[in-house]
């Protein structure tokens, strides 16, 4: 099973442009959709983008220490130009306005790096050092921004704390690329997290690695050419690094609204808010500076109740609730800045974006469910429901990142979960055998393919993009459907006002017209987190992966973590994995084994023979259930998603 861990942590990886063939005819009905878009940023906007500035980061290339591209601002320098005629008039703006690399200061004592990776790095100037929140996704781009702010801030601190808003990997996995275990140990230095920070930053995706790793690859757009054309942005900045990751464990947690704590003499009132954007999240005001930060509560953009690569959809009710409860905390506040995109300035501003943001998501919540009790299917709501225009002509309420239509889905399926009451749907045949019936009742498929240019010429993209869809699982070889279908995704790309989306579309498009990509292996780079994953959730996510066809035998071995202190028994009954601590029970084998070791067998960093020569592996009993048990779980595989499996 190599690498079923370490797939989550690569799950988010910056695209490296190749040179595939891209279909960027732009239709004609693509072209006036895009020109009936009359909204724009407004100069407030752009200013408050651009405000504070310290120092640009130019032609921004981050590498790891073996040379490797880890982040390339560079690679949209083409974003200067004013318009694209391939994108969507506010999400090439909104790309524009997330290409400027640099150090900001929010306000006085607050400074921001910008643009390093797709999330912020905050630093704020305590009374002996730098409060550091959230420290991006890898430590390549970590060590950089941070080294970046020490060039230009001209003095000379050490970091006295560091907090993490929430429990995505982009907001916590580059900690040690700025600050060493030891350093938060010797020095005293204050880790701040939500309630929950450390089971939730594993427990989100670990047992769905390579499924969500997979699907990240859509939802970022990766290995898609950085171009106009291409990848632009992802609508909360452009994409996620490659590189190292890792994690620390807290020092003091947060649980409760208000908390309030002095951090290197400043004075912080944190927000409590779980089951929002993350499942553990916190907000913070700073009264000294009158300074916000909403986490992802808030956002520059519509954010997902649903993400494409694939969660649990979160409380649109709850996410609400809080962001009302932060204007009612927090009425002083001045600036806002967030962990994503730029800050925001002024009291009225403010409290009206924070507003619209709260009635956005209610009314998401809220009108769902009244369409669902009057019988509407999720497809049927999604078409049905439009926010008003208070709402969706707001800048901030734009859907650069989440998007309606997914988000009212994520509502219906938290209450009403994935069956819409029709029987038609309760049993479907497979998506191939599905397609192929289809194929030969619409009449074949040269005459399906007469019908969807005539569709394709009409500008109906999504609908040839489903018929099209059958008879490329019905008929892959079929070079000419692969070929429209790949046009039509093209051109809804080019329409879609969520990075999100084009993404998706562009990177089915490139898989029709080029085929999966063959990857190297993956390397192993996330050992730092890794280490701190708990051995119970290991077994989870060994369980997920046992084949039952070679789970035959009803094995038992038990497994001694010297460096841990901790043993467990596991045991496949019935071809089901389990553990237990009681290791008193009957078994074929016992293996004394370092806990890090077994991280990296069971990674696939190492392999199961060489432990038998690891002088820090001990092992008795039966050597051939020893092997059998390490042969019977599935190694992660890349799948097929717009091709049959
Ligand atoms: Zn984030």
């Amino acid at each position: 099973m190599r690498h079923i861990l370490v797939c989550i942590l690569i799950s988010l990886l910056l695209m490296s442009c190749d040179n595939n063939p891209q279909i960027d005819e732009v239709s004609e009905y693509t072209k006036k959709a895009n020109q009936d878009v009359s909204l724009q940023f407004d100069e407030i906007d752009k200013n408050e983008a651009s405000r504070g500035l310290i120092a640009e980061a130019k032609n921004l290339i981050i590498k790891d220490n073996e040379g490797n591209v880890v982040w390339n601002m560079a690679a949209y320098s083409f974003l200067k130009n004013n318009t694209s005629r391939t994108a969507h008039p506010l999400l090439w703006q909104m790309a524009q306005l997330n290409a400027h690399a640099g150090m900001y200061e929010v306000t006085k004592g607050i400074y921001q790096l910008r643009n390093f990776d797709i999330a912020n790095m905050t630093i704020i100037e305590g009374k002996t050092g730098w409060i550091v929140v959230d420290t991006l996704t890898t430590k390549e781009t970590a060590r950089a921004a941070f080294n970046f702010f020490k060039t230009h801030i001209h003095k000379k601190k050490p970091i006295t704390a560091i907090i993490f808003t929430h429990s995505h990997i982009d907001h916590f996995g580059g900690v040690l690329g700025i600050v060493s275990e030891s350093q938060i140990k010797n020095k005293n230095i204050k880790v701040v997290a939500p309630k929950g920070f450390m089971e939730e930053a594993f427990s989100e995706n670990i047992l769905l690695a390579n499924a969500m790793a997979r699907r990240a690859e859509y939802q970022f757009g990766q290995d898609v050419p950085v171009a106009p054309n291409g990848h632009i942005d992802t609508g909360i900045g452009k994409t996620v690094a490659q590189g190292s990751y890792s994690i620390v464990e807290p020092t003091v947690t947060v649980n409760q609204t208000p908390t309030r704590m002095i951090i290197d003499g400043v004075e912080f009132i944190f927000q409590y808010t779980p089951e929002t954007e993350a499942p553990a999240e916190m907000t913070f005001y700073l009264p000294l500076y009158k300074a916000f930060c909403p986490a992802e509560i808030a956002s520059r953009t519509m954010h997902n109740l649903y993400t494409l690569r694939g969660t649990k959809v979160r409380d649109a009710y709850k996410w609400s609730t809080y962001i009302n409860e932060a204007v009612k905390l927090f009425p002083d506040m001045d600036v806002c800045f967030f962990t994503h995109n730029w800050p925001m300035y002024g009291n009225t501003r403010i409290k009206e974006f924070l507003i619209k943001q709260a009635d956005m998501y209610k009314f998401i919540h809220d009108q769902t469910i009244r369409l669902a009790n009057k019988g509407f299917t999720p497809e049927e709501i999604a078409h049905a429901i439009t926010l008003p225009q208070s709402l969706s002509l707001f800048m901030p309420n734009r859907q650069f990142y989440g998007v309606l239509q997914q988000n009212v889905k994520a509502v219906y399926q938290m209450y009403l979960g994935w069956y819409n009451g029709n029987p038609a749907y309760l049993n479907q045949l497979p998506d191939v055998e599905r397609a192929k019936r289809y194929v030969e009742y619409m009449g074949g498929v040269r005459a399906i393919l007469a019908k969807a240019h005539t569709s394709y010429n009409k500008g109906e993209y999504q609908w040839v993009a489903e018929v099209l869809n059958h008879v490329v699982m019905a008929e892959p070889a079929n070079k000419d459907a692969r070929t429209l279908l790949a046009q039509a995704y093209t051109q809804l790309a080019y329409q879609a006002e969520s990075g999100v989306w084009r993404n998706v579309y562009i990177k089915a498009a490139q898989e029709l017209t080029s085929g999966m990509q063959k990857k190297k292996s993956v390397m192993y780079k996330g050992y730092d987190m890794l280490k701190h994953l708990p051995p119970e959730k290991l077994f989870d996510s060994m369980a997920v992966n046992v084949n039952p066809e070679k789970a035959v035998n009803n094995i038992a071995i038990a497994i001694h973590f010297g460096d841990r202190n901790a043993s467990y028994l596991l045991y496949i009954r019935n071809s089901v994995l389990y553990y237990t601590k009681d290791v008193t029970g009957r078994h074929q084998a016992s293996l004394h084994i370092p806990y890090t070791t077994f991280i990296k067998l069971i990674t696939g960093a190492i392999d199961k023979t060489t432990i038998l020569f690891d002088k820090d592996v001990q092992w008795s009993g039966s050597k051939i259930a020893l092997f059998q048990f390490f042969s019977m779980f599935d190694a992660p595989q890349r799948f097929a998603i717009v091709t049959p499996k």
